[in-house]
């Protein structure tokens, strides 16, 4: 199942009512999402407790009117552009809340349309009230989304395991496995080695190395039991320097060096 991406983790931390049914029941079985919605939640009451913006009140017209005289302005930016803000009672605009955190350029392939089909629902639920912009909290909750939706974006990406660099691995000699390498970059920023053949050559036991390119420098990553393995890149190693991926036949002679008997072998790219 994939994950929740950040722009529905972000409107579900930040609308308790909102309707995204799929979202909380995914919510409900994955930690990971959990955990970040967990976090997120923390966010948003952290911005909801600061200073209560209900309190706030749209400025008399004398305050334009002194920023005018101040400023110079010229006659036609005589009205007061709040004066249309005022409340007027009986004239309700839809609520855009979502929508309008929906322009920031974020969002993956599917958010566009799935959001937009959310906040038509959001629309519908708000109903009738004061327009949006009528709203002192609403620049506040815009805001607050805003940084959601940039954190949560950080966050998920940062969650994934990004690859960093594959080869082809080639039989050498007589042997005849082919496969591949991949060096994988953990969330907390480890890195790992998966190598894959398509069959074990091995008459010993396989060990899979990194090597320097002129082949003068060389450190074992682990031994590989089966067609498949994944072993710790160590910490601090530059690939740059060892970009070759090697594996070799070892015999069970207690040897720690290399056997000279490579089976399969490759360069990493990025
Ligand atoms: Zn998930």
């Amino acid at each position: 199942m994939p994950h929740l991406d950040p722009d529905e983790l972000s409107l579900l931390a930040l609308y308790d009512d909102w309707v995204d049914d799929d979202g909380r029941e995914h919510l409900r079985v994955c930690p990971a999402c959990a955990a970040d919605y967990a976090a997120l939640r923390r966010t948003v009451s952290a911005v909801k407790s600061s200073p209560d913006p209900s309190g706030l009140s749209i400025p008399g017209p004398q305050v334009w009117a002194g920023i005018h005289r101040e400023l110079g302005l010229s006659a036609s930016l005589e009205q007061d552009p709040l004066a249309a803000a005022a409340p007027e009672a009986g004239q309700a605009q839809p609520v855009k809340g979502p929508a309008a955190v929906r322009r920031l350029p974020l969002g993956g392939p599917n958010g566009a349309q799935g959001a937009e089909a959310r906040s038509v629902k959001g629309r519908g639920r708000a109903g009738r009230r004061a327009a949006w912009w009528q709203r002192p909290g609403t620049w506040m909750t815009a805001a607050a989304a805003a940084v959601l939706v940039i954190f949560g974006a950080l966050w998920v990406a940062n969650r994934e395991p990004r690859e960093l660099a594959g080869a082809e691995l080639a039989p050498v000699a007589q042997h005849s496995a082919t496969g591949s390498a991949k060096v994988v970059q953990q969330p907390d920023g480890s890195r790992r080695l998966e190598v894959r053949l398509d069959k074990d050559e091995a008459r010993g036991y396989q060990e899979v190395w990194l090597i320097a390119p002129d082949l003068s420098r060389l450190v074992s990553v682990g031994v590989m039991n089966a067609e498949t393995g994944t072993f710790d890149v160590p910490a601090g190693l530059d690939l740059a320097e060892y970009p070759i991926v090697d594996v070799s036949d070892e015999p069970m002679d207690g040897n720690p060096a290399h056997s000279s008997d490579s089976i399969a072998r490759g360069t990493l790219s990025s």
